[in-house]
This record gives structure tokens, C-alpha cells and sequence, in this order.
């Protein structure tokens, strides 16, 4: 007989299975009677939608079976069952390609395996927690010959064609040897599968049974005295009843929680849970997740964004994208309405009518429930948003700003003067009397936009600042420009003009005076800037560059950063502090060594450059300058 290898892939988590230390190794079981659901669905889903296939709702179900002799529990399903080929291709490597990626960055973190066990329900191959050997005889559904697969771990697996009457999957666990700390025999007890199924597997909505050895009181012969008797009947180990239908007060959090974690493969438990239901012109039940954390392959193709739909209980898709924007793609969940018709095709979907209204409320839902974190449980507010924030923010860019006053009440960005995350409507309420204006710096971190020449002057005045450090910030506040009319502005733009009348009268004087002088030094410094002009807007700092166009210093640094070749350039000012000493200086110079002050102005546009995070192009040339001076 030959011993087939398992794909590379398949063998690392195999071998990550069979020597877990993961302490939650019950969780076999579930994974395996999910499978045998999912293997049942598929098969009721075609005697739905062809004719050739025919079975009865009733016959359907999952059998558990435990051998305390043969030290095996077995586990049976009567659903479409594989084919030779497909006992190889499922069973002899992990479907998912993306996992292994992650699973390969992960190792060498060395991470534990608990994590990779709950990302993404690696299923099958946790009967290796518990087994020692395992079989699976199975039998695609109108198909003449049956087959096994067997395996006892990394050394690889035999598939042989054997007899099996019924169609559908057989899978016999041979269980580990017991360990003082790990007694796999539990898992033939009666009692203990019975706890599981109801734990883990209970809203199944095919039955799970089990023979289940009962005591029965029988008569005497003389009919008086009463003796038991042990007699075996089949008992279904779960209530069938789906959770999003069971009564609300019956469902606890906890129910809830491990739901979402066995239906939608995540390890932690979500940050909120949605349940809403509508009954009327469009009726439906959805449950939804926002999950605590971003899903590893978010932002790859990989990710399908969607909600789970069924017509009455019956799963008749298991991404459909168009209930879900794309801003809140990160929900996961379902949705049950008893008014979508079984054998509705993807096309035909996306212009339902009833699809399109049920999307709409859900959308209105989840904003709603958002809204409400926000009001009441600020801390998982700020985590979710953390998490999930750009997501949402791109959802304000997209489509030229279609969405953005849906979202912009969901959106939050640092605040200089609270020194957290504010939302648009804080910092409004706080505005000081006479503040028309949004103010906001952009730059990489927190720190960095501290250091900002202008961000120090706006502050200095008292205004909040909001500190933009996401690529997408700036062109989320270009794209919503105004919040309760009023209107964003960058510090470090031309337009952001604090200065009183006078103030302004003086400084227009004094850069009249001196426009000569400027306009030498801006032919000594180049194409770079547009104009040089004294300011009054900085304190401490000598410059500063300001951008006058629509294209502000930080949104070329994103642009260039881009893969494309449009190169854009900000329209720029090179600002001078005109009380600060080095005003004096250059007012020297130019009466005295004009040739040294263009030198001058070639290393002070390079330091504001530098402030602002830019790279200068001509490095040598200015650290000569430098030592020139130096050296003086
Ligand atoms: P997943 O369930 O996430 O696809 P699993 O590792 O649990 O991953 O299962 C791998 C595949 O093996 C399944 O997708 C399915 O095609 C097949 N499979 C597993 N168990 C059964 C079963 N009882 N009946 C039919 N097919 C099965
Ligand atoms: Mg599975």
C-alpha cells in the first residue's frame, strides 16, 4: 500500500496539532461535527436546487458513537460525503493559502499555537489533538465505490477503496494514549460528549445523536418488586434550535460569544454584539460581530468582506458581499429572512429588492450601535477604532465623499489639547469664542507634529489642534471640509492667519521694506519656493515652510510615497520668524556679504525642509555650506 505525503504546509500544522499544548483540545469535536453540518448542508442545499438528487430533511443527521473497547469514537454524518479525489485534495492540504503565509511570519515570532488553532479554523486536522490514528470513510453521494483515508500523523496517509453502504463520512478517531495531565478517555464517556455537543454544537441544526444507555425500572415477575434494567435508545444531544432564533433571554453573552468564535474561526471573543430583528414589509433576524481585532489578511484580496444568508435556516450563501458596505467590511455575522427565495442566484441578489432594504437598515444598524459604543463605552470605542478607523475613513474618501456625512460622526483624530482621540463634535463644543476654524497639523507621529514650527504658534494662542498622523487624514478632512460649518484648516497652510489688524498691518509693512532682499534669496534657493517673507506666527524656531496650493507639503510626501510616476510638488513659502535673531542676520548680510547670505538661504530653506519631514536633494551641497560656516 503507498503512504502518500502530505503537502509541506499540511505536515507543519499537523505536526503543531499532534504535539499542542493547547489546553482546549475539546475542541475537536465541534470542529469535526461542523464539518459533518457543513457536509450535510451542501448536500440539502443540491436536493433543493437539483432534480437528481433527493433526500429527505428528515433523514438527515450526525451520529456520535464511542467504543470504550476500542478505545475509538466515531463520528457519522449522512451528508454529500467525498470522492477519492476530494479525500486527497481536502484532507491532504490546507485549502488556505493565506493562513500558511501568516502561520510561516508567525513562527518565527515564536508565537504559541492558539492563535493559529482559532484564526482560522484549521478543522480537520484537530482530531490530531486527541488522536493517535485517524480514519475517514466516506462515500460521495450517487458515487459506486467508497474509499478510506487514514493517517497517523506526519509520516503521511493511505487512501484504499473500501465497502460502505450509505452514502456520506465516517470518521474514527483512535484516541491518544491517557497522560497524567491529559486523559483522553474522557472523550468516550457519555456524559462528557453530551456537556460538549451542548457546549460547543447545540444551534446544529441537524440532529446530533448519540445511543445513550438509560436505566428503566421493570416489574418482577410477581409484579411487585421493582429492578432496573440498562437499556440503549438513541438520544439528540442538541436543541437544534439555531441562536439567532432562540428567545433573547435565553441566549447569554457567553452562548453568544462562542458562536462567533466556532462559526467564524476568531480566537478572541468580538468587541460588540448586534441582534436585531424587523418584521414587516421585509422581515429578518441578523446577528452581528464586530470583532475585536483586525483579521490578518484585511487589507490583502484574500479578505471577502460579507454576511452570511439564510432563507429560514437554511444557508444559501456564505459571503454575500452586498449586505455590507465596503467601510464596514470588518462585520461579520448573518442574516435569516424567511422572505429570500432558496435557489436565488448571486446575479439575481444583487438587484433584490428586499436584499437592498435589509443592507440599508443594517448599515443604519451598525452605525447606530457604533454610535452608541461611542457614547457609552468610550474605551472599546477607541480600541474599535484603533482597529478599524482607516477602514472607515476611507470609506469618507471613496466615491467622492458620497458617504462622508454618514461616517464623519464615527470618525475620531488626536487632539493636542486633550492629548487622546476627540470626535469632530468635541472639538467643536470646545471652540474658543471667536474660533471659526478646525485647526489641524499632519505629520508621521504625534511627536513629530509637536515639533511643527507652525503647530507651536496655533497653540500658543490657545487653539486645539487636531494631529493628523494617518496618509488618508488629510485627504478625509479635504474631502469633508466643514463640520457644523466649520471649516478645517491646516497650520501649516498660507491661509491660517492669527495675527490681529495691526499685527497684520506692521508685518506687510516690514516685508514691503525688505522684498528685495527676499526676492534675492528666493533666486538663490531655486524652484523650491514661491516666495520668502518674514512671519510672525513662530515663536521659538527661525522657519518654517508653508504650503499656499492645494497640495499641502505632507500630501506630496504621500503622493510621491505612492507607486505611480505622477510626482506632484507643494507650492510653498519659506517663512522667517522676524523676532527671532537670525531675522537680524540675514538684514546684515544683505547690507554687507550678499554672497554669503545666499548661502545663508539655501541652508535655512534646507532646515525648514527638514523640519517638515521632506528630504532635501542637494545633501552635499548644503553640508559643505555648513562646514564653510563652521569653519569660519
Ligand atoms: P473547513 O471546514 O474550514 O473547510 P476543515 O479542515 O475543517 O476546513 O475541512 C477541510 C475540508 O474537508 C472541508 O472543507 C470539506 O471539504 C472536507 N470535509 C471535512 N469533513 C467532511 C465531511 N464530514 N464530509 C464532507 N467533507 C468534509
Ligand atoms: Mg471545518
Amino acid at each position: 500500500m503507498e503512504t502518500k505525503q502530505f503537502k509541506a504546509e499540511s505536515k507543519r500544522l499537523l505536526d503543531l496539532m499532534i504535539n499542542s499544548i493547547y489546553t482546549n483540545k475539546e475542541i475537536f469535536l465541534r470542529e469535526l461535527i461542523s464539518n459533518a453540518s457543513d457536509a450535510i448542508d451542501k448536500l440539502y442545499f443540491r436536493s433543493l436546487t437539483e432534480k437528481n438528487v433527493k433526500v429527505n430533511r428528515e433523514d438527515l443527521e450526525i451520529r456520535i458513537t464511542p467504543d470504550k473497547e476500542k478505545r475509538t469514537l466515531t463520528i457519522e454524518d449522512n451528508g454529500c460525503g467525498m470522492s477519492k479525489k476530494e479525500l486527497e485534495e481536502n484532507l491532504g492540504t490546507i485549502a488556505q493559502s493565506g493562513s500558511l503565509a501568516f502561520k510561516q511570519k508567525e513562527e518565527n515570532k515564536n508565537q504559541d499555537d492558539i492563535n493559529i488553532i482559532g484564526q482560522f479554523g484549521v478543522g480537520f486536522y484537530s482530531a490530531f489533538m486527541v488522536a493517535s490514528k485517524v480514519r475517514v470513510e466516506s462515500k460521495a453521494y450517487g458515487a459506486e465505490k467508497a474509499y478510506a483515508w487514514e493517517s497517523s500523523g506526519t509520516d503521511g496517509y493511505t487512501i484504499d477503496e473500501i465497502e460502505k453502504e450509505n452514502f456520506g463520512t465516517k470518521i474514527i478517531l483512535t484516541l491518544k494514549e491517557d497522560k497524567d495531565d491529559e486523559k483522553y478517555s474522557d472523550y468516550l464517556a457519555e456524559y462528557k460528549l453530551e456537556e460538549l455537543v451542548r457546549k460547543y454544537s447545540d444551534y446544529i441544526r441537524y440532529p446530533i445523536k448519540m445511543e445513550v444507555e438509560h436505566e428503566k425500572p421493570v416489574k418482577s415477575e410477581d409484579g411487585k418488586e421493582e429492578k432496573y434494567e440498562k437499556v440503549k435508545y438513541d438520544e439528540t444531544l442538541n436543541s437544534m434550535i439555531p441562536i439567532w432564533k432562540k428567545n433573547k433571554s435565553e441566549v447569554s453573552e457567553d452562548d453568544y460569544n462562542n458562536f462567533y468564535q466556532e462559526k467564524f474561526s476568531d480566537y478572541q471573543k468580538p468587541i460588540k454584539t448586534i441582534r436585531t430583528s424587523v418584521e414587516g414589509d421585509v422581515s429578518y433576524t441578523a446577528l452581528l460581530y464586530i470583532p475585536s481585532h483586525m483579521p490578518y489578511d484585511y487589507y490583502t484580496k484574500e479578505f471577502k468582506r460579507g454576511l452570511q444568508l439564510y432563507s429560514n435556516g437554511v444557508l444559501i450563501m456564505d459571503k454575500c458581499e452586498d449586505l455590507l458596505p465596503d467601510y464596514f467590511g470588518f462585520v461579520k455575522g448573518l442574516v435569516d429572512s424567511p422572505d429570500l427565495s432558496l435557489n436565488i442566484s448571486r446575479e439575481m441578489l444583487q438587484h433584490d429588492r428586499q436584499l437592498r432594504i435589509i443592507a440599508k437598515n443594517l448599515e443604519k444598524k451598525i452605525k447606530s450601535e457604533l454610535l452608541d459604543m461611542l457614547h457609552k463605552n468610550r474605551e472599546d470605542y477607541e480600541k474599535f477604532f484603533n482597529t478599524f478607523g482607516t477602514t472607515m475613513k476611507f470609506g469618507v474618501y471613496n466615491d467622492f465623499g458620497l458617504n462622508k456625512d454618514n461616517l464623519k460622526d464615527l470618525l475620531m483624530f488626536y487632539s493636542s489639547t486633550e492629548k487622546k482621540l476627540v470626535t469632530l463634535d468635541e472639538y467643536v463644543s470646545r471652540m474658543k469664542e471667536g474660533q471659526d476654524k478646525i485647526y489641524y497639523a499632519c505629520g508621521e507621529t504625534v511627536d513629530k507634529i509637536e515639533l511643527l514650527p507652525q503647530v507651536e504658534a496655533v497653540k500658543e494662542k490657545g487653539y486645539e489642534i487636531l494631529y493628523l498622523t494617518e496618509n488618508i487624514d488629510e485627504f478625509v478632512v479635504q474631502v469633508l471640509l466643514e463640520h457644523k460649518e466649520k471649516k478645517f484648516a491646516n497650520v501649516s497652510a498660507n491661509d491660517v492667519d492669527l495675527d490681529t489688524e495691526e499685527e497684520k498691518e506692521t508685518l506687510k509693512k516690514e516685508n514691503e521694506e525688505n522684498k528685495d532682499m527676499f526676492a534675492m534669496m528666493k533666486e538663490a534657493i531655486g524652484d523650491g519656493v514661491q516666495e520668502v517673507r518674514y512671519t510672525h506666527k513662530l515663536k521659538n524656531h527661525p522657519v518654517c515652510l508653508t504650503s499656499s496650493g492645494a497640495i499641502s507639503v505632507e500630501m506630496e510626501k504621500v503622493i510621491n510615497s505612492m507607486p505611480n510616476d505622477q510626482k506632484v510638488k507643494a507650492q510653498t513659502i519659506l517663512e522667517i520668524n522676524d523676532s527671532h535673531e537670525i531675522a537680524n542676520k540675514i538684514k546684515r548680510l544683505y547690507e554687507t556679504d550678499k554672497e554669503e547670505l545666499k548661502k545663508y538661504s539655501k541652508i535655512l530653506y534646507a532646515q525648514a525642509k527638514l523640519i517638515e519631514g521632506l528630504t532635501i536633494e542637494n545633501p552635499t551641497e548644503i553640508s559643505n555650506l555648513i562646514c564653510e560656516i563652521i569653519a569660519k
